[in-house]
């Protein structure tokens, strides 16, 4: 079943919780690293590992970085909160119980403005909260890496303890057809808020920025949202677009068929771009939430949550649109640029030496496309915006071809190396006026019989002639220049 078949009938509910890793030195309640990528179990202590007599301290950074999120996305600040005891029994946790907030988060009622083809869709924010991030584990010995037919798991406590932030929107309605870009562009969006802030390094492929993306579906006539599922830790833009659309796609057959949608969790598959079931959540679990007694309660001076906002960069949408005055692009310019994401890509081409027009069309015109073939996110090709400046300014002065250009710019995505060793390794270059000059001669001097019909005034003959001169010069001749000279020597 097609998405916009479906849309036509279903109305889409979008929700999404956006777990970020911050970039703090230390966890949120010790002071073990959060460096990524560690030695498994090399990163814990004696709190992080639950150990008895251990106590937690919180770490301030933690907090002011959560409070700045919060400010960012337009939320109340409580003036006072506390921690909450989640209790489970999952072995990532080496405590038995996460420490986060449950009924009393630190930043909510808030909001984010998504900008796309023309519209802005302002994405409600129930809460920002903070908790300490789980451990790992790694299942071993089945096919999937999951636990069922795995033989034994092994479990690494580096992660547990990080500080992660929690951003959960309210229900997002009114997107029709849009609903998979809109998921797309609001987590883009965010990245580019989170980013700006400096609160973290928003690496989607390492997971310090996830979002679980909830889906549900009503007829037109219904009165109350239908039953939703959750995708967990989709980790990338596409990831999320693309677990939007399955999801409609998924709900939209089992409706049609008389079917119930499971209130469940899922997992979104990569390879396929489908999810398949996970935890039931018709029976909710009772984390038994308690106040953290080990914690005193949260809460920030007014004088310091107006020192931070006093401190808030310029929110990239502002930023936006002073860069749009300032290179002359259009809103639609803007939100091709901006969808595609790569607004700071060529941004910092443009500061590389391209003129804002090559800088937006090597990008949007070429590059996305091919990240796209390639499955990699636009911001992870292997050319740089000052490699496109590069090749934008060759292709100005003449030194390659349009054809070249991308020539060369493939090379460099294929990692062979900068952009004037790639041209240097192939010989890629326009042919001088000289050597095109003596091509053209040689050309003519091959073929009499060819010359002689185009000297009759038979132009339908240069062709063969210009392919000969292309051959000739290795596809390094302009084309257009070959022929005029073909016509000036035979006319
Ligand atoms: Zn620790």
């Amino acid at each position: 079943m097609s998405y916009d078949d479906v849309l036509d009938r279903y109305e889409p509910v979008l929700g999404l919780e956006t777990h970020v890793e911050l970039g703090t030195a230390t966890k949120l309640f010790c002071g073990c690293s959060t460096v990524f990528g560690g030695e498994p179990n090399s990163q814990v202590c004696p709190v992080c590992l639950g150990l008895p007599g251990s106590l937690p301290v919180t770490n301030r950074a933690a907090i002011e970085f959560t409070i700045k999120i919060g400010l960012a996305l337009h939320c109340d600040i409580a003036e006072w909160c506390r921690f909450a005891r989640k209790n489970y029994f999952y072995p990532d946790m080496p405590k038995d119980y996460q420490v986060s907030q449950y009924d009393e988060p630190l930043c909510t009622d808030g909001y984010l403005d998504v900008a796309l083809d023309g519209r802005t869709y302002r994405v409600e924010i129930e809460r920002v909260h903070l908790e300490e991030d789980t451990g790992k584990t790694l299942h071993v010995g089945g096919d999937t890496g999951r636990i069922h037919g795995a033989n034994h798991s092994l479990v690494d406590y580096n992660r547990a303890g990080i500080p992660l932030v929690e951003i959960v929107t309210r229900p997002i309605r009114g997107t029709g057809k849009h609903a998979a870009a809109v998921a797309k562009a609001y987590v883009s969006e965010l990245r580019d808020v989170l980013r700006d802030l400096g609160v973290s390094d928003v690496r989607m492929e390492q997971g310090s920025l996830r979002a679980d993306v909830n889906v549900s579906l009503m007829p037109p006539d219904a009165d109350q949202l239908g039953t939703r599922t959750e995708t967990k830790n989709v980790n990338s833009l596409r990831s999320v677009e693309r677990a939007v659309r399955h999801e409609v796609e998924r709900q939209a057959g089992v409706l049609d068929a008389g079917g119930r949608v499971v209130q469940e969790t899922r997992h979104f598959h990569e390879d396929s771009g489908t999810t398949s079931p996970g935890r039931s959540k018709e029976e909710a679990q009772d984390y038994r939430y308690f106040p953290e007694p080990d914690l005193v309660p949260l809460a920030p001076p007014r004088e310091l949550v107006e020192e931070l906002r006093a401190s808030l960069p310029e929110p990239p949408s502002v930023r936006r649109a002073r860069f749009a005055e300032t290179h002359g692009y259009t809103a639609v310019d803007m939100d091709q640029m901006t969808n595609a994401g790569v607004v700071d890509l060529v941004e910092a081409t443009i500061d590389a030496g391209a003129p804002a027009a090559k800088a937006k069309g090597w990008w949007l015109g070429y590059l996305v496309g091919r990240a796209g073939e390639l499955g990699l996110e636009v911001a992870e090709l292997a050319i740089t915006p000052a490699g496109v400046a590069r090749i934008s300014a060759l292709e100005d002065e003449g030194s390659l071809t349009n054809k070249l250009a991308r020539q060369v710019a493939d090379a460099v995505l294929a990692g062979e190396g900068d952009v004037d060793a790639v041209i240097d390794a192939h010989g890629w270059r326009v042919a001088g006026e000289d050597e095109l000059v003596a091509a053209v001669d040689a050309a003519i001097a091959d073929a009499p019989d060819i010359a002689a019909k185009i000297r009759e005034g038979n132009q339908g003959a240069v062709g063969p002639l210009v392919g000969a001169i292309m051959k000739a010069t290795g596809g390094s001749a302009d084309a257009k220049r070959a022929r005029e000279l073909i016509l000036e020597r035979l006319s």
